[in-house]
């Protein structure tokens, strides 16, 4: 049986391996399709096809966009098959970066007062690509010794609720789903177990993005425990919505996730592509 990962970071965004390298890893995996999301850009996607081509695995274009949600923050929404230069997509992620250095800023400043002062070019180093997040925040922090670790930066820090987190501009569900099909590709919830909703609430919040125009949900996802695997195949079959998943593959950023550990079998990558306007 073929598998394959719909959902792998790279050093354009977070991901601490260029695209090329993730490649390689895929094909020493076995795996039949490799989809490259990163967070608000989609400037891995060219070398990862480049590789790609040389290797018998498919490159599927992606990106990962957080959008606004009223009562959990955000959530966030998969593209594939996007068209990475279209511009009712690209200009828009050029602003969506914008905001997220505005952010960045203040999160510094913010830093500096507890106690913890940053130096923005040392963020930009260990970054490397377009795309800061605050996993290159805290890796800065810990090497400041300011925390031991990633966890221990959010929890004291950088997570929502705590005194270093700044929100930044971000798009509703229903504009990037809009702009992903603008761009022809097609939308799907990313991990929707990981913000702890019962069945009725993920119902109503499917609903929601149904309308809006989803196609898939990620059902298979390293954080997902079985039953809420079982629960995400389940509200699939009940909306008509194909069925993903993927390891959010990161490399250090998330050590315990490697390229391949998540069985999701290649029959539905042909489920979700059925679904390509
Ligand atoms: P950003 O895109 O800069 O807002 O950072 C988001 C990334 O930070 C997510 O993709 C996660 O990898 C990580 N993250 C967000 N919240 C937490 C948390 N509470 N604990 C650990 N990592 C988190
Ligand atoms: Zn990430
Ligand atoms: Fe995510
Ligand atoms: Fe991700």
């Amino acid at each position: 049986m073929k598998f394959i990962d719909l959902h792998t970071h790279t050093t354009a965004s977070d991901g601490s391996f260029p695209p090329a390298e993730v490649m390689g890893m895929a094909e020493q995996a076995g795996l039949a399709a490799v989809a490259i999301t990163d967070h608000d850009t989609t400037d891995g996607v060219g070398e990862a096809l480049a590789a790609g081509e040389k290797m018998r695995v498919e490159v599927v274009p992606g990106v990962e966009l957080s959008v606004n949600h009223a009562r959990l923050g955000s959530l966030h929404i998969l593209g594939y098959w996007i068209q990475t230069s279209h511009p009712d997509l690209a200009v828009r992620l050029e602003s969506i970066r914008g905001g997220r250095d505005q952010r960045n800023q203040k999160i510094l400043a913010r830093l500096a007062d507890l106690g913890c002062p940053l130096d923005l070019f040392e963020v930009q180093a260990i970054a490397g690509g377009e795309v800061i997040g605050r996993p290159h925040l805290a890796q800065a922090m810990i090497k400041h010794d300011y925390v031991k670790s990633t966890q221990e930066a959010f929890d004291r820090y950088l997570a929502r609720g705590k005194p270093a987190y700044m929100e930044r501009d971000r798009m509703s569900s229903a504009e990037a789903i809009d702009r992903i099909h603008r761009a022809g590709g097609v939308a799907v919830w990313a991990h929707p177990g990981l913000i702890g909703l019962d069945e009725s609430e993920l119902e109503k919040e499917i609903e929601k993005l149904v309308a809006a125009g989803l196609s898939g949900i990620e059902a298979h996802y390293p954080e997902h425990s079985p039953e809420t695997t079982a629960l995400l195949l389940k509200l699939c079959d009940r909306y008509q919505l194909a069925p993903t998943g993927g390891t959010d593959f990161h490399g250090a950023v998330k050590p315990n996730v490697r390229l391949g550990s998540l069985e999701v079998p290649a029959a539905l990558l042909e489920g979700l592509r059925a679904r390509r306007p």
